[in-house]
C-alpha cells in the first residue's frame, strides 16, 4: 500500500487456465494445479509427468528417464518394439478436440493407429480379490477407509474374499469427505500402494496389489488348498491305512473321509462319527461353525467342538485313530478314541506328517489382486472418432484393441466399453485424480489405419511416433521409455 492508502503497481503473477478437467484451475507461473498433474511453465500448461513409451527391448522393470532423443534409433519403431502409452499424455477433456496423441505406426508391414488419452472416470472402481480363508466380513458389509464408506464385501470366490470399492455412488453420491477418501483410496490401490480397509462388523485388512493381505495385524501366508471336500478328494488315498478317520475343517464345506464319496470308493470303513452341521451330501457338511479367523476360516480354535457323540453301532470303537486338519494344513491334531469313545489328543504319528505337509505345499501364496474397472463408452470416444458409437462397435467387433497403460484389458459384453484391467500389468503411478472427484486412467485404442479412417477418425491429427518424440504435443515434450510389464505384449 502507498502512504495515501492506494495499492502499489506491483504486477500480480499471471495465472493461466488449465482446461484439462472441469475444475479449470487458474495456475500461476511455476506452480501446479489442484491435481498436481499440470503446471504453468513459462506461460504454458504442461503435463508434469513424462509421456510414457513402452519398449519391448528394455529389460523388465527397466526405465530410461528422461528420454534422450539423441539415444533414439528410429529403426526400432519398424518392428513394433515401441508402443506409445497414454501415461503422461494429457487428456482430451472435454472431448471437443482430438485425443492428445493419435499415433501412426507400422507393425510387420501393416499400418496401425493408436489413439491415446488420459481419461477421467467418475464411473470407475476396483475389484479386490484377497486370497484368504478367513472371514473378513459378511456379504454386503460396508468397507471403510478413515471412517468413510468406500465399498462393500461381495460374494466370496474359491479360496478368496472379494471386495468392490469405489463407483459413482461413493465418488459423487455421498458427502464431500466420502468422495475424497474414495478417490484417494482408488488411486492408491491402482498405483500399487497399501490401503487399510475396515469392514463393518468384520476385520481390518491391509490390501496392496501383488502383496499378501494383512488381516487384523497378521500377514496371511497361504490360501487354502481347496474346500474340505476337495481336500478329501485330493488326499484320501494317501491317508488310507495310516488313520481311521480324517476331518478337513472348512468354513464352506467340511469333509469327512469315511462318509465322503472318495472315501467310499476307496473302501474306508464307517467310524460312527457325528458332525454338528448341516449335511449336504455324504461326507460334506455346511455350517459346522461360524465364520472367523480360526481353523479353516471358521471361528473355532478347538476342532472337537464340531463333533457329536461317537456311535458304536456305526463303527466307533476304542483305539480308533482320528486326524483333524484345516484346509491350509496350518492347524492339525491327532486323537485316539478311549474306552468311553471320547477322542484323546495324541502326538501326530510321523507317517501322517508328510500328508499334512502336502496340503501346505499345495496351497498357493496368499496375494491381493486389484482390478481397475471403468466405463470408457462415454464422451472420451470423441477424441478418437467423430462418430463415437462406431468406436464402440469396432471394439465389439475386435477391430479396435483397448489397452490401459499398455496392458490388455477385458471388455465386458453388452453395451458401452466397460473394461477391467490388472493394475500390476501397468507401470507404477500411472493413475491420477481430479478433485471433481474422479480417477484419471491411461487409455489406448489401437486399430488398423484403414479401419480408423472408416470409423471417422481424426485423420488430420495422425502423427508418426518419431514426430511425437521429436516435438511432443499440446502439454509438452517430456518423455520416458519403460519396459513392458504385461506378458501379453
Ligand atoms: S485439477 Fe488438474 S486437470 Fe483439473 S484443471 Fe486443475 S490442474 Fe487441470
Amino acid at each position: 500500500m502507498t502512504k495515501s492508502g492506494t495499492k502499489t503497481d506491483t504486477p500480480k503473477p499471471v495465472k493461466i487456465r488449465c482446461d484439462a478437467c472441469p475444475v479449470m484451475c487458474y495456475v500461476a507461473e511455476g506452480r501446479t494445479g489442484a491435481c498436481d498433474r499440470y503446471a504453468n511453465e513459462n506461460g504454458r500448461i504442461i503435463r508434469c509427468d513424462p509421456l510414457t513409451i513402452l519398449d519391448r527391448q528394455l529389460q523388465k522393470g527397466g526405465e530410461v528417464n528422461p528420454f534422450l532423443k539423441s539415444d533414439w534409433d528410429g529403426k526400432v519403431l519398424e518392428g513394433g518394439e515401441m508402443y506409445i502409452s497414454a501415461i503422461g499424455s494429457g487428456t482430451t477433456y472435454p472431448d471437443y478436440k482430438p485425443a492428445p496423441f493419435i499415433v501412426s505406426h507400422n507393425v510387420e508391414g501393416a499400418d496401425f493407429v493408436t489413439v491415446v488419452t488420459e481419461s477421467i472416470f467418475s464411473y470407475c472402481g476396483v475389484k479386490v480379490k484377497i486370497d484368504t480363508d478367513r472371514h473378513l466380513g459378511h456379504e454386503g458389509a460396508v468397507v471403510r477407509v478413515d471412517g468413510e464408506a468406500i465399498g462393500h464385501v461381495m460374494t466370496s470366490e474359491y479360496g478368496s474374499q472379494m471386495i468392490s470399492l469405489g463407483g459413482v455412488t461413493h465418488l459423487t453420491g455421498g458427502s464431500k469427505a466420502e468422495g475424497r477418501v474414495t478417490c484417494e483410496s482408488l488411486m492408491d490401490l491402482c498405483n500399487k500402494q497399501a490401503v487399510k480397509l475396515d469392514i463393518d462388523d468384520g476385520s481390518s485388512v491391509i490390501v496392496q496389489a501383488g502383496k499378501a493381505p494383512v488381516v487384523d495385524g497378521i500377514e496371511e501366508v497361504r490360501m487354502r488348498v481347496g474346500c474340505g471336500s476337495a481336500a478329501i478328494g485330493m488326499f484320501a488315498s494317501q491317508w488310507r491305512g495310516l488313520v481311521d478317520e480324517v476331518v478337513v475343517i472348512d468354513d464352506h464345506i467340511t469333509g469327512v473321509v469315511s462318509e465322503h464319496q472318495a472315501g467310499k470308493v476307496l473302501g474306508w470303513e464307517d467310524t460312527g462319527i457325528k458332525i454338528k452341521g448341516r449335511r449336504s451330501t455324504p461326507g460334506r457338511y455346511f455350517q459346522v461353525a461360524e465364520p472367523g479367523l480360526g481353523w479353516g476360516g471358521t471361528n473355532i480354535e478347538d476342532p472337537l467342538v464340531i463333533l457329536g457323540p461317537w456311535n458304536a453301532k456305526k463303527g466307533a470303537r476304542p483305539g480308533l485313530r482320528l486326524m483333524m486338519v484345516s484346509t491350509t494344513g496350518e492347524q492339525y491334531a491327532y486323537y485316539v478314541l478311549n474306552d468311553d469313545l471320547v477322542p484323546e489328543p495324541r502326538e501326530m504319528p510321523d507317517n501322517l506328517i508328510p500328508s499334512v505337509q502336502l496340503i501346505e505345499e499345495n496351497c498357493e501364496p496368499s496375494l491381493c489382486s486389484v482390478l481397475f474397472m471403468c466405463g470408457a463408452g462415454g464422451s472420451l470416444r470423441s477424441g478418437a472418432t467423430k462418430n463415437p458409437v462406431k468406436l464402440t462397435r469396432s471394439v465389439r467387433a475386435l477391430q479396435t484393441n483397448v489397452t490401459c497403460g499398455g496392458a490388455e484389458v477385458y471388455v465386458w459384453p453388452g453395451g458401452g466399453i466397460t473394461f477391467m484391467v490388472d493394475v500390476l500389468k501397468i507401470p507404477d503411478n500411472s493413475f491420477g485424480y481430479v478433485p471433481t472427484p474422479a480417477i484419471v486412467a491411461p487409455l489406448e485404442f489401437t486399430v488398423s489405419l484403414e479401419d480408423y479412417l472408416a470409423l471417422g477418425g481424426h485423420e488430420n491429427s495422425i502423427r508418426p511416433l518419431s514426430d511425437i518424440i521429436e516435438h511432443g504435443g499440446e502439454y509438452g515434450s517430456n518423455a520416458r521409455l519403460v519396459s513392458y510389464l504385461s506378458e501379453d505384449k
